[in-house]
């Protein structure tokens, strides 16, 4: 072996590191050929040969795991070393985002590597196909990490060309049939796509924390066109629901955002109504009672949406503060057909009498359903057989014509 302080030379056949052993150097292979492999059932698989200008070892310089395999020279090698020395130092004192960004990366990386060495210790399966599969998997990941990116980007980019748009769909008093509210639903008029319905991006938009300026923007832009409606409709309307998603859910920016907002418009806090998902209830139950309990407080109203489609927990229904349940269209759409549907509604649509809680029946598209539903009490009705969701002109159209 060498003894230059940074470049050493080793025989055939030498092992550098072995797997399991602590590292604090990574290497550059200047010259011959150094193999990296791990021990499968006893045995040393090769997972990669490294040539000159080729590093290995390098993540002893980011951390002070174990080395995750060995590494052994073939031929005479020449190698450069990299000391850890001030690295760390540099790490620690560096951005703070980096540093995130590269434990992740570590992380990511060590657990594919875990996975894949408990693969091939429990499988007997060719390791090179193994191999091939899990660089797919990785090339597959970082590209719909690249697509995700990009996505966000348009989003980003959407909110501010102001190609969101507000959509509402009337709910109906079933007693006297009339166009009590409505439930805001957001649109994205893409300049080359047309219309995207919500459930193309919404999910999204939670994932990458998009969902809190855009839910922002959705309830202005909520509270804005109930002015409207309420200006041009003689103060018909009670309210308008407007959807909150899970992930805008952090509980004293939320508040304080939708208090400057009340404030900011003018809003009547009892003219609004926010439909939250029983999944994110029983998500995150304490943070989310503290939200509820903040929204009563200021005087708005509470409904749980897609009702009967989550955990269905009607515990719940005691421990948080709920004024409407609105019961999901996978129940109102099978209630002619399939008795039990029909039995299950109208349970709901008594308890929730009992509780004094309202219910509200999504997806009517029959008159059947309507007539179901006003029979079994239940206090408002949204469907296709009323409106789809309209724009804020056609909205006020379909309301004016109503009232003649
Ligand atoms: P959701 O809150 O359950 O909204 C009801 C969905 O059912 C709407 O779909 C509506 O157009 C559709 N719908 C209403 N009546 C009928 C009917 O009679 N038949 C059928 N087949 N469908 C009916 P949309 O607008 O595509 O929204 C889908 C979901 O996207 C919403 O489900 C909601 O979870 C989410 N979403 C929509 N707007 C917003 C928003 O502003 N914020 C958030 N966080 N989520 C939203
Ligand atoms: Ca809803
Ligand atoms: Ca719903």
């Amino acid at each position: 072996m060498g003894t230059n302080k940074n470049r050493q030379s080793y025989q055939p056949e030498t092992i550098i590191f072995n797997e399991g052993e602590l590292g604090d150097c990574a290497f550059i292979v200047e010259k011959g050929e150094v193999c990296l492999s791990i021990l499968v059932n006893g045995k040393p698989v090769l997972i990669s040969t490294l040539h000159e200008g080729q590093i290995f070892g390098e993540m002893a310089l980011l951390d002070d795991h174990l080395r995750c395999a060995t590494a052994k020279t073939t031929q005479e090698t020449d190698l450069l070393v990299i000391p850890r020395d001030n690295f760390q130092e540099k790490i620690n004192s560096s951005d703070q985002f980096i540093r995130l960004m590269l434990n992740v990366t570590l992380e990511r990386y060590r657990e594919m590597r875990t996975r894949l060495n408990q693969t091939l210790r429990l499988n007997k399966v060719d390791e090179q196909d193994l191999l091939e599969q899990e660089n797919k998997r990785q090339q597959a990941q970082v590209l719909s990490t690249a697509q995700q990116l990009e996505q966000e980007n348009e989003l980003r980019q959407a909110l501010e060309n102001k190609q969101f748009e507000l959509y509402f769909q009337p709910i109906i008093a079933l007693n006297i049939d009339k166009i009590i509210g409505c439930e805001a639903l957001i649109r994205w008029n893409h300049p080359k796509k047309g219309l995207i319905s919500p459930n193309q991006f919404i999910t999204l938009s939670e994932q990458t924390g998009f969902i809190e300026p855009l839910g922002l923007w959705i309830i202005e832009q909520a509270c804005l066109a109930f002015e409207r409606f309420n200006n041009q409709l003689s103060g018909q309307l009670k309210f308008i629901s407007i959807n909150l998603s899970g992930r805008q859910f952090t509980p004293s920016v939320l508040i304080k955002n939708i208090k400057g907002i009340f404030a900011q418009h003018d809003v009547k806090p009892e003219t609004i109504k926010f439909e939250i998902t029983e999944s994110i209830l029983m998500e995150n139950p304490l943070e989310a009672i503290n939200i509820l309990n903040e929204i009563k407080k200021m005087g708005s109203f509470i409904a749980i949406d897609d009702f009967g489609t989550g955990y269905s927990s009607f515990s719940y229904l005691h421990r948080f503060p709920i004024d409407s349940i609105k019961i999901d269209r996978s129940f109102t759409s099978t209630m002619q057909q399939n008795h039990k549907s029909y039995e299950i509604v109208k349970s709901l649509c008594a308890l929730a009498k009992s509780l004094n809680i309202e219910i509200i029946a999504e997806g009517i598209e029959q008159v059947w359903e309507e007539n179901s539903l006003k029979s079994l009490q239940a206090d408002f009705g949204q469907g296709y057989l009323y409106a789809k969701p309209l724009t804020a002109d056609a909205f006020i159209e379909l309301n004016h014509s109503r009232m003649q």
